[in-house]
């Protein structure tokens, strides 16, 4: 593990702040085996949190995760999520039994509903406790939920051990609530999608130029890692990039040992302006 390695603290564990993520994992099986080397890769290296989902091919990202964490199961915090449309007293255990199959575990460090669902909140709640009991979850969570959302949770003292949200130097829009709403009512927020999803952002002049000022013990930053280092730069935020191969974890790893500085950060807001207002959570 790097030193300067950004943590947080969820239910009670201390764990790195860089976790990973596996959308679109399991898609391509000319990619399988990258991919189940970059996990174990990531794993081996200390980091714990790896964030899949029922929708995630239909459960071939968790199943890829399954072969990736066999004989590993103890290094890894594993958090899936329940489609919204699942979410009732039944569905949600049935599809969280479902989960465990496809990653073939017998428990979930964490299970989030993957985003705000027709059917009551206190019902799907009532799962998650009954799947708490039944030992199958170790704790809960939200995921897309704006400030408005979280209101009738947190009207009911249910109180979620993360928010799974779109955060990125191009989505900054949660800075102005949300944000410092989760922090306040001790809830982690977790940024998905934290490299723009490996696209435009990168292309940025400014994260060329910044990288330039960087050097890591992997080799000289890139647009990526500056990125990654600005999400994981706050308290309280996890960041879940995904990486596809060997060579991407290796980079994200090596990403936690950039600290950027204020010149870095001041530039970084004068074309990412952070918001003034409220705007609605953005959602990929
Ligand atoms: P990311 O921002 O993590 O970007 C992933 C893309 O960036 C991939 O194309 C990847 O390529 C590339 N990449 C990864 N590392 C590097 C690097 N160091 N340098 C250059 N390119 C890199 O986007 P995601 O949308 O995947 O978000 C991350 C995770 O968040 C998801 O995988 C998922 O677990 C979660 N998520 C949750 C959502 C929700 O609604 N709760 C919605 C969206 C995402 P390659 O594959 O070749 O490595």
């Amino acid at each position: 593990t790097t030193p300067s390695a950004p943590t947080i603290t969820l239910n009670g564990t201390s764990l790195p702040a860089l976790g990973m993520g596996t959308w679109r994992m399991g898609d391509n099986p000319a990619h399988r085996a990258d991919e189940i080397r970059s996990l174990q890769m990531g794993l081996e290296a200390g980091l714990n949190i790896i964030d899949t989902a029922e929708m995630y091919g239909q459960g071939r990202a968790e199943a890829v995760i399954g072969e990736a964490i066999n004989g590993r199961r103890d290094k890894a915090f594993l958090i899936s999520k329940v489609l919204p449309s699942h979410a009732s007293y039944k569905g949600t255990q049935e599809a969280c039994e479902r989960s465990l199959r496809h990653l073939n575990t017998d428990y979930l460090d964490l299970y989030l509903l993957h985003w705000p669902s027709a059917i009551p909140f206190e019902e799907t709640h009532r799962a998650f406790e009954t799947l708490k009991k039944r030992g199958l979850i170790g704790g809960w969570g939200v995921s897309n939920f704006d400030t408005e959302d979280m209101k009738p949770l947190l009207a009911h003292k249910f109180r979620p051990a993360v928010n799974q949200i779109l955060y990125s130097l191009d989505y900054r829009g949660t800075e102005y609530d949300l944000l410092p709403h989760n922090e306040t009512a001790h809830i982690v927020s977790m940024a998905y999608s934290p490299i723009g999803q490996g696209g435009a952002l990168l292309k940025h002049p400014l994260l060329h130029e910044i990288a330039q000022r960087h050097e890591t013990t992997h080799g000289p930053a890139t647009p990526a890692q500056i990125a990654l280092a600005w999400v994981l730069r706050r308290q309280n935020m996890i960041a879940i990039p995904k990486a596809g191969t060997p060579h991407h974890q290796a980079l994200n790893l090596a990403a936690q040992e950039i600290i950027l500085t204020h010149a870095d950060l001041q530039a970084l807001d004068a074309a990412f302006p952070p918001p003034h207002r409220k705007i609605p959570l953005a959602v990929i």
